[in-house]
């Protein structure tokens, strides 16, 4: 309920002026110009009327008091209405609600709820909660009474959605669809940053990924080394024991030969029938010891050097082997702008000919260029260090040839004394004396010495390789530590089912190892961790842009699903609003006119955006209908048939003046009645009406004020005849507006 407004220092209300309404009709009557209007103005200009024009200014000074005689200017006007709000109209929890605003000759506005400061959309949106929307349509204003017939269709709708409360749906449809407006931005901000990054997570993952793969093979390799580990050192120290198993025998049995050599020597030399045969024995056999002895030696050492020259060609290879893959290779800029330059001039030389045969050789030119430029990148091997590997090859095998042509010259000794040998043997067997039993016994220690020997000499071999194997078992023990770690060299904490196998799945297990440890050297990872962290860093802020989006997504359904949910309710509620309407529209136009027809239509009119039919016009879009549509602007509005009882003509641009006004009263009262605002002021809208249409004004007043507090500004006798307070306004010659609660016959004295 309204209870009262507060001017002060606007228009002509210089001075502080209150009105207070507790009735539910209230008058305002006074001479022309005296300052009636102003008040029904400040009830629209501290309801947040933006449009000074529509308060009858045209700068916001206008509306200050500006001076009268003897009177100095307002600095500031302000007005302020205060409600009674216990029935709580204002969806707010107190049981008085004030509205104020303040405007200064700077133009700055100030609004105030109940003294606290706030902005022109809090005060909008609590007008809303009660009905009061911004169109106004419950402040008339002096001449406006056919307003709403005057208006078109869409400000109809406007107004008719404000007078049925829907204003408050069209806001936070507006508000929604701002909110979605910044989401979908957001959207798309958030999309490209993610597109911005993808390229570097991807480029990341790759990294990361080479990096997991390498751990996995480091892995790998560790398994595969603890196992060849082990079984290495087993199959060492076994081969150690049998050797030196193997080896007590036939060592334990030449010692015994040699000490029966020693006494056989011995009975020649001191026999008396020591003869030439007796001493030729003793010379070849010195002869074929020393040569057997020599040739051992140098077997040994020929085996030692085909070993070395066996690692040497290993390592060779492997050089090769790792400056040859091609997993990644890096190529200088510089070399990739040599070959541009060079392909460049082939390709202009190319352009320059006409003749297919010189450009199909240029081509193969380019090809072959190309080709050499793959080659010579794909192998990056250090040639000094290959150089001098093969120049210790070339040496060692030269070493070896000669060794080889020395071991073939002894074993030729060899035979050569082993023949004039058995010569001897021969003879001295033949003479069947047992004088000859110490030469018999040399040559039977002889043979048995050679035989041992020749045993001997192959398990020497044996442990020959078995020294070879150590020292790379302790090469490879060294690189397994640096390459992938001591738990590589941890075997002996390892248990293994040990079960037992060829010598030769060693080798293969070794061969796997070395492509292993290729792979890995080529894989050449630098700073893991940071990559990783980079990565983890990197993908965790695109998850959280994935999410975010999901968010957006969601919050954009959502928003979309509210504002169709908006636009249901105000289709809905706008047609059963305006089916109300109707019904006392119709009510209250046939009280007035004794009959008649009158009601609202929502129409939706198709409003074509051509500014001229010139042919072309017309031409093109005969042509092209997709256009013309697109042309096309619809809009919902509301239009108003009446029918005028024992009239034959209809529609609005035939009714007279007075005919105008009942009309439009009559639908401003249906309106109001079908959803009530808290007060409405009508600035003369009764000054057209003959007496007995005054009458049957005033019972409609009588009639509306059950629902609705009336402020009339009027010079209507009827019409204040109607109201429980009715005010003064005068003027004095100091250009002030005054204020004074009258009686009626004062009033229908003031009025005139
Ligand atoms: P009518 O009965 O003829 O409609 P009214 O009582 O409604 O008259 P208003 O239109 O409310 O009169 O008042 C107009 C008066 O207010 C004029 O005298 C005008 O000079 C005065 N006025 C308007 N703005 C200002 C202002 N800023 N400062 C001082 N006086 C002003």
């Amino acid at each position: 309920m309204l209870k009262s407004i507060e001017l002060c220092g606007f228009k002509s209300f210089a001075k502080k002026a209150v009105l207070n309404f507790n009735t539910p009709i209230s008058s305002i009557v006074g001479p022309n110009g005296s300052g009636k209007s102003n008040v029904a103005e400040a009830f629209r200009f501290v309801l947040g009327e933006q449009s000074i024009k529509s308060l009858r200014g045209k700068r916001v000074e206008d509306l200050i008091f500006n001076g009268g005689k003897d009177a100095p200017r307002a600095n500031r006007a302000s007005a302020k209405v205060v409600f009674d709000n216990t029935r709580r109209i204002f969806n707010v929890d107190f049981d008085e609600v004030s509205i104020e605003r303040v405007i200064h000759r700077d133009s700055v506005s100030e609004y105030f709820i109940n003294g606290s400061p706030v902005r022109l959309k809090d005060i909008i949106e609590l007008l809303a909660s009660a009905h009061i929307g911004a169109s106004g349509h419950h402040i008339i204003s002096q001449g406006e009474a056919d307003k709403i017939l005057n208006s078109n269709i869409k400000e109809r709708r406007e107004m008719i959605e404000d007078a049925l409360g829907l204003k408050i749906y069209h806001y936070k449809k507006e508000d929604s669809q701002r909110k979605l407006e910044k989401t979908e931005e957001n959207i798309k901000q958030v999309e490209s940053l993610r597109r911005e990054i993808a390229p570097h997570l991807k480029f990341l993952k790759k990294q990361v990924e080479k990096i997991e793969k390498t751990i996995e093979m480091r892995e790998q390799l560790k398994n595969f080394y603890l196992e060849y580990f082990k079984r290495e050192d087993e199959y060492i120290k076994g081969e150690k024991d049998r050797l030196t198993e193997e080896k007590r025998l036939p060592q334990a049995e030449l010692h015994r030969l040699e000490h029966e050599l020693r006494q056989a020597k011995d009975i020649l030399n001191k026999s008396e029938s020591k003869d030439i045969k007796s001493d030729e024995v003793m010379r070849l056999e010195g002869q074929l010891r020393e040569t057997r002895l020599t040739k051992d030696l140098l077997v040994r050492e020929i085996g030692r050097m085909e070993g070395e020259i066996n690692y040497l060609d290993r390592q060779y290879k492997k050089q090769i082997q790792v400056a040859t893959s091609v997993e990644t290779k890096n190529v200088d800029l510089s070399a990739v702008e040599t070959l541009f330059n060079e392909v460049s001039l082939e390709i202009d030389q190319g352009n320059a000919s006409d003749d297919l045969n010189i450009i199909k050789g240029i081509l193969n030119k380019i090809k072959g260029v190309l080709k050499d430029f793959v080659n010579k990148n794909k192998d990056n091997r250090d040639e000094e260090s290959l150089k001098e590997l093969e120049r210790e090859i070339v040496d060692l095998r030269q070493k070896k040839a000669e060794a080889d042509t020395e071991l073939f010259n002894l074993k030729n000794k060899e035979v050569e004394f082993t023949a004039d040998y058995n010569a001897v043997k021969e003879e001295i067997e033949k003479e069947k004396d047992s004088n000859r039993d110490a030469e018999k016994a040399v040559f039977r220690i002889m043979a048995e010495q050679n035989e041992i020997n020749t045993r001997l000499a192959s398990l020497q071999n044996r442990e020959d390789r078995l020294i070879t194997d150590e020292n790379n078992f302790k090469q490879e023990l060294i690189e397994a530590g640096v390459l992938v770690g001591v738990e590589a060299v941890r075997y002996k904490e390892v248990a293994f089912e040990m079960i037992p196998e060829e010598r030769n799945r060693q080798d293969e297990r070794r061969k796997n190892i070395e492509r292993l440890k290729i792979r890995i050297e080529d894989a050449g990872i630098g700073s893991s961790d940071e990559v990783l962290k980079e990565y983890r860093e990197a993908s965790e802020r695109d998850a959280f842009l994935e999410k975010e989006l999901v968010d957006l997504h969601t919050s954009s359904d959502s928003l979309q699903a509210l504002i169709k949910e908006l636009d249901d309710k105000l289709t809905t509620e706008f047609k059963f609003g305006v089916d109300k309407i109707n019904t006392q529209f119709q009510d209250f136009f046939s009280k007035m006119f004794g009959g008649g027809t009158a009601k609202l239509s929502v129409i939706r009119e198709i409003k074509k955006k051509r500014k001229d039919t010139d042919l072309s016009v017309l031409e093109r879009e005969n042509m092209d209908n997709e256009s013309d549509s697109g042309e096309e602007e619809s809009e919902e509005g509301i239009d108003i048939e009446v029918n005028l009882p024992k009239k034959k003509i209809k529609g609005l641009m035939m009714l007279s003046g007075g005919e105008r006004a009942l009309t439009s009263i009559a639908l401003l009262f249906a309106m109001s009645q079908v959803n009530p605002p808290p007060f409405i002021i009508l600035d003369e809208t009764d000054a057209a009406l003959d007496e007995a249409n005054s009458k049957k004004y005033g019972d409609m007043i009588a009639e509306l004020s059950k629902y609705s507090q009336l402020i009339l500004v009027t010079h209507n006798r009827e019409t204040m005849s109607r109201a429980g307070i009715i005010y003064g306004v005068t003027m004095g010659m100091d250009g002030i507006s005054k204020l004074l609660s009258i009686q009626f016959e004062e009033a229908v004295q003031v009025a005139k």
